[in-house]
This record gives structure tokens, sequence and C-alpha cells, in this order.
């Protein structure tokens, strides 16, 4: 069974970089094996109040970021979509007592692509995106992966797409320092959420906000960690890291499977 995973998607212009955690991407396919029928993206991007589920013919390519280079806005990854992947979604979310919407028109976006385009370059597997509730918490991304599970039977890939830390205000600061050190209060809060994640202390995790170092500087929004608990919430076994580097000092790239 394929596992369900979290990588780091980074800043914009990762796809224009040479460095570790895009190499790792690339070869992502390869490791795990098995070539899933469909995907489920969770992605960071795209936030709304209740769950929502894109059922597209063919997705569009979002590019949804301003002021960076043009090169970027050439990238793109038509994949198919799947309206009956996406209609499969909501009636196990319904079952599971979670109303979701659809929508018809979305494509995706650059949490969804980025990654998809390192992973599967051929965009020839159909992608359907979910969205991430900030303001409902860890445990309720929980409980999404956990209604999502059963698809992972059925050669569906649940990929989650957040960064592991994401303190934009920093950003700024780093922009041009693609390989700068990481500052003590980046290494001490993820060292604590790996500690967590590879003992399977999922309580922690889910309280993670207060009981994690440094989270809300790590987070001042929590919309770039939420996809991790629902691949979490997906599997009932532990993590296992897959990729550890760092861009920009502040952007962890770290990236697990959940078996
Ligand atoms: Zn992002």
């Amino acid at each position: 069974m394929l596992p369900a995973l979290f990588v780091s998607h980074g800043a914009p212009t990762f796809p224009l970089t040479d460095v570790p955690a895009r190499h790792f991407l690339e070869g992502l396919a390869a490791e795990l094996g098995e070539r899933p029928e469909a995907i489920i993206v969770v992605s960071a991007h795209w936030e709304t109040a209740q769950p929502m589920v894109n059922a597209v013919e063919r997705n569009e390519t979002i590019h949804d970021f301003y002021g960076f280079p043009p090169e970027l806005y050439a990238l793109t990854y038509p994949a198919p979509g799947s309206i009956a992947l996406a209609d499969r979604i909501q009636s196990l979310l319904l079952a599971g007592g979670v109303a979701s919407g659809c929508d018809e028109r979305r494509g995706l976006d650059h949490g969804a692509w980025v990654p998809l385009r390192l992973i599967y370059p051929g965009a020839d597997i159909p992608v359907v995106q979910i969205s991430v509730q900030p303001d409902l918490g860890p445990e309720h991304h929980v409980r999404i992966g956990r209604l999502l599970a059963p698809l992972r039977s059925e050669r569906v890939l649940i990929l989650a797409s957040g960064s592991f830390t994401h303190d934009l205000s920093s950003f700024r600061d780093y922009y041009d320092a693609l390989h700068a050190p990481e500052p003590e209060w980046v290494t001490r809060f993820a060292e604590w959420m790996d500690a967590a994640l590879t003992d399977n202390r999922r309580d922690d995790l889910t309280a993670y906000r207060a009981k994690a170092p440094e989270a809300t500087r790590n987070h001042p929004t929590e919309e770039h960690l939420l996809p991790l608990f629902v691949a979490m919430g997906a599997s009932d076994g532990k993590a296992s890291r897959l990729h550890q580097s760092t861009l920009h000092g502040i952007l962890r790239m770290d990236a697990y499977a959940f078996m």
C-alpha cells in the first residue's frame, strides 16, 4: 500500500533552484515504487471555511504568487482531474459527518503543482485537490485524513503539501540567502516535531502549538502545517522522515511518510 506523504514545497522560487530538496522530490516516485492510480493533494494554499474538493476534467495551473521571476509563470502541470474521485471523497467525508463543497473550476495551486511536477513530471495521473481549514485546527485535519484512509488501499496517493517551518515574516530577510544557516529557533521546533512524529505521539502533535518549542514563531499561522495532520490521520502508523534540509534559513523542507 502507498504511504500517505507530507512534503514541504518551499518558496515559489523553489522550481528554479538546484538543491537537495528538489533532488529528493525528483527521486520520490522511484522510492515509492508503486505508481498511484490517482492523487489527492492537500495544499496549504487553498484555505476555506469548510473542506472543498476540486472536480474538473483537467487541472489548470494556478500561478498564485506575485513579483517572482517570469519563468515561473510559464511552468504548467496539466494533470487530468477526476470527477469520480472528487465525488468519492465527498461521500467519504459526509459518511463521517463532515460536509464538504465542490469547486468545478479550480485547478492546482503552487503548493500542489510544484511538488507534483518534480515527483510525477508526466502530469498523467489524475489529481484531485482538497483544501485546508485554518480555523479548525489539527484535530479536524486528522479526522479528514482518517476518513480518506480507505482510498489508500485503492492505490490513491494522499500527498499533503505544506512547509515544516514557515515564518514568512522573516522570509524577506532571507530571500536572497538560499543557503543561510538555520536559526536555532527553527532547529528546536523541527527537532521536537521530528521526535514526536517518529515516536507517534499523536496527542503531543495535535497540541503542538502549546507543547512544541517556538511553535508560533515557526508557524505564525497554521495553514502550512495543517496538511501534515491529514497525512497523519490517513495512517495509524508512525512517521518516518524521508528528507531533511533547509532553504533560506527558515524553511525546513522535511518530508515524512506515514505507512
Ligand atoms: Zn507555501
